[in-house]
């Protein structure tokens, strides 16, 4: 993304739904890759889109803790369902990525190859707010250092971010609670907001920098009127009062040191199966392994990069034993970490409320309740703590 100066920001715009296909021609037009959400295998994925034909319409999302289900609207919304199981995560950190491969010559000599360059350009399309934070984090942590990582450097570079505001949050939805959402202020070249009234099916368009200005520039709009401003504000404001979970943000990292030693580390374990489903799905876990692969011959050898995850006895395998052992621990030390220890090691919470880890627990734990109980038990330990003052 290009910053840009206030002053340079054109006046937002209206384009109707159908210009969503010039927007796709625009794109390509432009050489990017376009990265979207789409209906499939039972869920909204996010995947390669050719046309505007493969966006969601009509669908939407029925989500609550362990669960999550398509279903038909009663409208042609494009983006009309909350968070799915991926996030951009699996396009700018994907899941596995090669580091580098090595084949013996007949001579003896091995030569080591490092992987193509990234060919592609992305433009993600329909990055929620919260997703924008999640790429904020997930920069913060792969880019942001002395070492830069070099598959997230290369899969985010030149991307164009067009952000679609939230008018439908889901039941495990707190985005605002974790000031993330639903409005759309920074981090986008375009950000649009969905409106489906009387008056048609159309968006009203902000370009947030001069590449977004640019291909705006080249769709079929006009100038945005006041009651699409009007209606377009409050229907991001409205979502704001139906989210379906709240987090209590104040204080919450010391909780969560405080609560080192709760008994509710028992009572979650009794539910987790240490699965994972929760670091996959969340779009700012981060953490990989590597693994090396050898052909039967010995003589090709490659070095791959995967996903890992906390909830995994071998995260913290150091010699001898893993040092979380049992579940109490490994939740204990993914909250923790994701909530409180979090804001030491990278400035923010590692959590921006998508709700995608409630949805996906197999078990239905929800981060939200946990927190409440947590704190519910640490009122309960001071209170004890006042009478024994006394
Ligand atoms: S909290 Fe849920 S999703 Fe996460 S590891 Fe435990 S059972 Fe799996
Ligand atoms: S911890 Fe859960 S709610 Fe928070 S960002 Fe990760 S998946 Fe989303």
């Amino acid at each position: 993304m290009t910053p840009q100066t206030r002053e340079e920001v054109p006046p937002p715009a209206t384009i109707e739904a159908a210009a969503l296909h010039r927007l796709f021609d625009a794109l390509h037009a432009r050489g990017y890759t376009i990265v979207g959400p789409t209906a499939r295998d039972g869920a909204i994925v996010v995947a390669e889109l050719d046309t505007a034909d493969e966006l969601s319409y009509g669908i939407g999302v029925d989500t609550e803790a362990g669960r999550y289900r398509l279903r038909d609207r009663d409208d042609r919304a494009a983006f009309g369902h909350s968070a799915g199981p991926q996030s951009w995560k699996s396009v700018l950190h994907p899941a596995r990525a090669p580091l580098w491969s090595a084949d013996r010559s007949p001579d003896g000599t091995v030569v080591v190859r490092e992987p193509a360059e990234e060919q592609h350009r992305y433009a993600l399309l329909g990055v929620r707010p919260c997703d924008l934070a999640a790429i904020a984090v997930l920069d913060r942590v792969l880019i942001g250092g002395r070492h830069p990582d070099p598959v997230y450097a290369g899969r985010r570079d030149g991307n164009l971010i067009i952000a679609v505001e939230c008018t439908e949050p889901g039941a495990t939805c707190f985005c605002t609670s974790m000031g993330t959402g639903p409005h759309a202020d920074s981090g986008f070249d375009l950000a649009m907001t969905e409106l489906l009234d009387d008056e048609g099916h159309r968006f009203l368009v902000r370009a947030g920098t001069a590449a977004g200005a640019e291909v705006l520039a080249e769709l079929p709009r006009r100038p945005a009127d006041e009651a699409t401003l009007t209606l377009a504000t409050s229907a991001v404001a409205d979502a704001a009062t139906r989210m379906g979970r709240s987090m209590p943000t104040r204080g919450l990292p010391d909780l969560l040191t405080d609560s080192r030693e709760s008994p509710h580390w028992d009572d979650v374990a009794s539910r987790c199966l240490t699965c994972g489903n929760c670091t996959m799905v969340c779009p700012t876990c981060f953490c990989t392994t590597t693994e090396d692969v050898t052909d039967l011959t010995g003589d090709h050898a490659e070095r791959w990069r995967r996903w890992d995850s906390c909830f995994d006895l071998d995260f913290s395998y150091l010699h001898g034993g893993s040092v979380r052992s049992s579940g109490q621990a490994r939740y204990r030390q993914w909250i923790t970490h994701k909530l409180g220890t979090w804001h030491d090691q990278f400035g923010s919470s590692g959590c921006v409320g998508c709700g995608r880890c409630i949805a996906w627990c197999p078990t239905g734990i929800d981060i939200t309740q946990e927190v409440a109980a947590l704190s519910l038990l640490r009122l309960a330990a001071e209170s004890e703590g006042g009478k024994d003052d006394r």
